[in-house]
């Protein structure tokens, strides 16, 4: 039998439940869903109150990519209909990047597809991170691949404040999901990161056909990582990709693992990420208990709830945005300013066409009607 209280006084003090219990949290029956949510709250309220982290990607370069993780659009093997293209220019990544800010982003969170870049991509990268953040007052995250510790060292002398790259599932697992790097290769970014001074952003993905273990396995592993980011990832299905939906994402089971990762690693931002729309359906406004952020406006490839859709939830459920100074500027123009900002940010920043239009179902692709949802299209990080 869990005991609630002692596992959010558990929270409150650091300390993760054991695994046996994380793994109860997602799987027993007998574990009441609102009683595992109040108590989730507790560390969340302790490190960040009520307020709510809003995040923009910018899918800085798309396609193009030499790998084969099963689950992303844009691997080698994907026959997914996504447009393809080579970096963005800086001028057109600024723009976007203001676009952001005004849409009351606190992160700008720019994604290259790849492996991982050379060294002087790695310095052409470094040059617009470094004037992005001389000017906008955003929070500047990048996830590019695999990165040693030299190219982590270049970007964080750039001013870069966060390297994302998610482990994504747990080590047993993960030779199912991509044959052409490794767990190791993955965990080896995440140091390098950290020992160049960057702060680290790594997160997973549910509903790749894991275990329940695999969801614990890589929530310790990530507490172990002190990664002090995690977004929490719902697989969107593609079409004749490798990995395919197994069925296992009801959105409880999605609200008990962003609980379950909540209590094992109780001061993370933990971020609501891709597939929350389509997975957490109408449960979207009780995960902002466990968790503390999420994405506007959809992911790399796959189009999302809007701003004003998003905005309204969080307030209606009684959370507050957590935006910049640009947000609070715009405040006082009433939402529609922002939601406008944010719309035109998402679309300037979106590229991706709908592969075939004519089936809809509960996950959202750009392009076409507005609305439109169709499960064709990929993760939103690598
Ligand atoms: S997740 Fe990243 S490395 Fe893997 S296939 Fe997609 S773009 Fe390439």
């Amino acid at each position: 039998m869990i005991g609630y209280e002692r596992l959010a006084q558990r929270a409150l003090t650091g300390e993760a439940p054991g695994r046996d219990e994380a793994a109860a949290l997602l799987d027993d029956p007998e574990v009441g869903l609102l009683r595992l949510v109040d108590a989730a709250f507790a560390p969340r309220l302790k490190h960040f109150g009520r307020k709510v982290m809003v995040h923009v990607l910018n899918n800085v370069q798309n396609g193009l990519c030499p790998e084969d993780c099963g689950y992303c659009a844009q691997n080698r093997d994907s026959k997914s209909a996504i447009r393809q293209y080579p970096m963005k220019t800086p001028e057109s990544i600024l723009e976007e990047a203001e676009q952001a800010a005004k849409a009351g982003a606190s992160r700008y969170c720019m994604v290259l597809s790849g492996r991982g870049p050379t060294l002087a991509y790695t310095r052409r990268l470094a040059e617009v991170i470094s004037e992005v953040k001389r000017r906008f007052p955003v929070e500047v995250c990048l996830s590019a691949g695999l990165v040693d510790r030299e190219k982590a060292e270049i970007l964080a002398q750039a001013g870069l404040d966060r390297l994302n790259h998610n482990l994504n599932t747990s080590e047993r697992h993960y030779a199912e999901v991509c044959s052409t790097h490794t767990y190791a290769d993955r965990v080896a970014t995440l140091e390098a990161a950290r020992a160049s001074g960057l702060d680290t952003c790594s997160g997973l993905i549910m509903g790749m056909g894991e275990e329940t273990e695999d969801l614990v396995e890589v929530a310790f592993r990530l507490r172990e990582l002190e990664v002090p980011s995690i977004p929490v990832n719902f697989l969107i299905p593609i079409d004749g990709n490798q990995v395919a939906e197994d069925g296992s994402l009801t959105p409880e089971r999605c609200l008990r693992g962003l609980c379950m990762m909540r209590l094992v690693n109780p001061s993370a931002e933990i971020r609501i990420a891709g597939g929350r729309e389509g997975n957490l359906r109408t449960l979207q406004p009780l995960a902002l208990y466990p968790a503390n952020s999420l994405f506007i406006e959809g992911y790399l490839t796959t189009r999302g709830d809007t701003a004003d859709e998003t905005y309204s939830m969080i307030r209606d459920a009684g959370f507050e945005i957590d935006g910049n100074e640009l947000y609070d500027a715009t405040r006082k123009d009433g939402l529609d300013a922002r939601h406008e900002a944010a719309s035109d940010a998402v679309r300037d920043a979106s590229h991706d066409a709908p592969a075939d239009a004519s089936s809809q179902s509960r996950f959202r692709i750009p392009g076409g009607g507005d609305q439109l949802l169709k499960p064709e299209i990929a993760r939103p990080e690598r």
